[in-house]
């Protein structure tokens, strides 16, 4: 299957879909997760919510936001109950 044209759309939260030109959105939690001829979806580049860097859809995450990285210090500030603003230290 040609891949088609698709655009990356956010909602009112930020939580990010795609757009196919025939107008169907989905949802980065369920494209993240396709396969067989939909599974470019998967392959779409997409910088994480938190740190900016580029990700394959597919390793954004359960929802497709956020990478593994940032993903695990928002658990660990949840878990915590600590409402402040985690730094990402690059090594
Ligand atoms: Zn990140």
């Amino acid at each position: 299957m040609e891949k088609p044209t698709y655009k990356i759309v956010r909602n009112l939260n930020g939580d990010r879909a795609v757009r196919l030109e025939n107008g169907t959105t989905i949802p980065a939690a369920i494209a993240r997760s396709s396969c067989g001829p939909n599974k470019w979806l998967s392959e779409i580049k997409c910088k994480c919510r938190d740190c900016g860097e580029v990700f394959l859809l597919r390793d954004l995450g359960e929802t497709g936001q956020r990478c593994e990285f940032c993903l695990h210090i928002v658990a660990t500030y949840k878990w915590m109950g600590d409402s402040a603003t985690a730094t990402v230290e690059n090594d």
